[in-house]
This record gives structure tokens, C-alpha cells and sequence, in this order.
């Protein structure tokens, strides 16, 4: 009997088939989308806890009913999470329903950041 193993997944072709799908049907990516709107000028300093709140419960908002979140949730970590380990990047901005420190916390959950960031969290 042979056992063959499946390919590996190219990663790299999925996440840019995945952003395709995010350009073309995402609600920040639809024609008339302001993208500030996901870029909020002022985002929480510390621990304001009611600030933090405020801002999930905008960011929940923001995303509600787009039909590309899941897509989104996942290239977003695949490319915060490779961005902070290589260059000590920090989120920013809404993306997938969730503010930064949301996604920083994901991220730690999941292993995908270094320790300086398990830090932050
Ligand atoms: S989930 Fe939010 S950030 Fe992601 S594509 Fe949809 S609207 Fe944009």
C-alpha cells in the first residue's frame, strides 16, 4: 500500500486569494467606503478601559454584516502576525470586528508573536 501525503498548503496563494475576495466583496473595500472609517484618528492610550470598550464595540459595528470577515480575520493574523515578528509591527486600526489590542491578544494566543508582544498584550 502507498501512502501518499497531501501537498502542503501554499499559504501565500490562499492569503492573496483571500485578499481578492476581501477587494472585491469586503464592506470597507465597496465603492464608497471611506477607509478612515477603519482608521480612527485617536485609538486608546493604556488601559481606559471604557475608551477600550467603546472602541470594540466600534469596531463590531464597523465590520457588522461584512461578508468577508472570516477571510479577513484570517489574513489579518497571518499578516500581523508575520509583521510583528519580523519587524516589531503593532496593529492598528479595525480590521475583522476587532480593535488592535484584541487582535495582539489573538495573536499571543496563538504563538504567532514573540515575547516582546506577549508583553504588550
Ligand atoms: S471584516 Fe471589516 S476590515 Fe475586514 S474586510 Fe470586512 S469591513 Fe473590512
Amino acid at each position: 500500500m502507498t501512502c501518499t501525503k497531501p501537498p502542503a498548503p501554499n499559504l501565500a496563494a490562499r492569503l492573496r486569494s483571500l485578499t481578492d475576495l476581501i477587494d472585491e466583496s469586503g464592506l470597507c473595500t465597496t465603492t464608497g467606503a471611506n477607509p478612515d472609517h477603519w482608521f480612527p484618528d485617536v485609538e486608546p492610550a493604556g488601559n481606559a478601559t471604557t475608551q477600550r470598550r467603546f472602541y470594540e464595540q466600534a469596531a463590531a459595528a464597523r465590520c457588522f454584516g461584512c461578508p468577508t470577515l472570516n477571510e479577513c480575520l484570517e489574513v489579518t493574523l497571518a499578516e500581523e502576525g508575520s509583521l510583528l515578528l519580523e519587524h516589531g509591527y503593532e496593529p492598528h486600526g479595525i480590521r475583522a470586528g476587532l480593535a488592535p489590542w484584541m487582535r495582539l491578544h489573538l495573536l499571543v494566543a496563538s504563538g504567532s508573536a514573540g515575547t516582546d508582544a506577549e508583553e504588550a498584550a
